[in-house]
């Protein structure tokens, strides 16, 4: 049996994290969930937006769903999301994304992104003064080296064909640089038959557009990567379409990679799949391959046969789609 937290979180999260929890309990019998709070319902009920509790819980269970929080306009606000990721060292952070039949916009996409989770822009470090502010970006060796070497381990296990290194590093020679000459250094000396391309971060992200096949995985560094991501899952369908894993050395949480879309929360129209395949990675993360497969198939199936979600134009909300999933997985089952 393994343990997982559940942390629905503000607006849609609740939403989307019910679904895909519903999906996982009619998936298997050896999960047990225990619930935890997080965000601006967290601060609203306990003063902290991650709780020590949350925590706690976080790092007592096998693994953790997380839906979305709001972020709110308070100057001194930290992220929780920042915060955790940074408790947990949950360094690498996995965005695969993947077009359904009638799903993608400019033809089909099967990409992972890989991305840098602990440093970059996102170290929160920034110094004001009378001309401006300036914002510190820390690209160390050591992040370098965990990050590449992950996407490789990744993209060997995976059965994965090449790794493409995102970078600017005709501008940032230094930092971009160090990234981009550990990346030629460990692709060389990991003997796989994985093959090595580059590209810059500007022509990756119109290529991703226009010609999405030509990506397999793709290792960058933190903002590039989160940037890419979204540029992915639009070519996918949209935001509802892209799960994540935030993966480190003991712990991991798994995400939908929107925000808490409060200009669509509590009118049950958000698309709980992006939900639901985070909770099919997390369970492939837990040694759960098969049945998280099980879970992937059901939700291509239920786009395959036209049960399309609003982002999509189509009429049916979070729980009329997940109700197709859940069909279609007990469809399978009986055949
Ligand atoms: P936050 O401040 O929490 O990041 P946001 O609205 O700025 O919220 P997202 O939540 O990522 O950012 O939403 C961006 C847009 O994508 C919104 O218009 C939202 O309605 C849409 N969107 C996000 N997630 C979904 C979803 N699961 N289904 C449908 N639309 C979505």
């Amino acid at each position: 049996m393994k343990r997982v937290c559940i942390l629905p979180g503000d607006g849609i999260g609740p939403e989307v994290i019910g679904c895909a929890t519903s999906v996982l309990k009619a998936a298997t019998d050896h999960l047990e969930f225990v619930e935890g709070s997080i965000g601006q319902s967290a601060f609203e009920a306990h003063g902290a937006y991650l709780p020590d509790e949350t925590l706690d819980l976080m790092k007592s269970s096998d693994s953790t769903l997380f839906g979305a929080v709001t972020t709110p306009g308070a100057p001194d606000y930290v992220s929780p999301v920042l915060k955790f990721r940074k408790e947990l060292d949950l360094f690498a952070n996995l965005r695969p994304v993947r077009s359904f039949a009638r799903t993608g916009a400019s033809g089909p996409i099967d990409v992972v992104i890989v991305r840098e989770n602990s440093e970059g822009m996102y170290t929160q470090n920034e110094v004001f003064d009378d001309t401006g502010v300036t914002t510190m970006r820390r690209v160390t060796r050591r992040a370098c080296e965990r990050i590449i070497g992950f996407a490789i381990d990744y993209a060997v296990r995976g059965g994965r064909s090449s790794i493409c290194c995102v970078h600017k590093a005709n501008v940032l020679k230094a930092s971009d640089g160090l990234f981009l000459s550990i990346f030629r250094n460990m692709m060389s000396g990991a003997g796989s038959t994985l093959k090595a391309d580059e590209q810059l971060i500007d022509s990756a992200a119109m290529h991703l557009v226009t010609d999405p096949a030509r990506f397999d995985v793709i290792v960058t560094l933190n903002m590039y990567g989160d940037i890419l991501s979204d540029v992915a899952a639009g070519v996918a369908g949209g935001l509802g379409f892209a799960p994540s894993g935030n993966i480190g050395p003991k712990h991991s949480v798994f995400e939908p990679a929107h925000g808490s879309a409060p200009d669509i929360s509590g009118t049950g129209k958000a698309n709980p799949t992006a939900a639901i395949l985070s909770g099919a990675m997390m369970l492939r993360h837990l040694d759960m391959a098969e049945t998280a497969l099980s879970i992937e198939r059901a939700v291509a199936s239920a786009y395959s046969s036209g049960h399309l979600t609003f982002d999509l134009g189509g009429r049916h909300g979070s729980e009329s789609f997940t109700e197709h999933v859940l069909r279609a997985m007990r469809s399978r089952e009986t055949l």
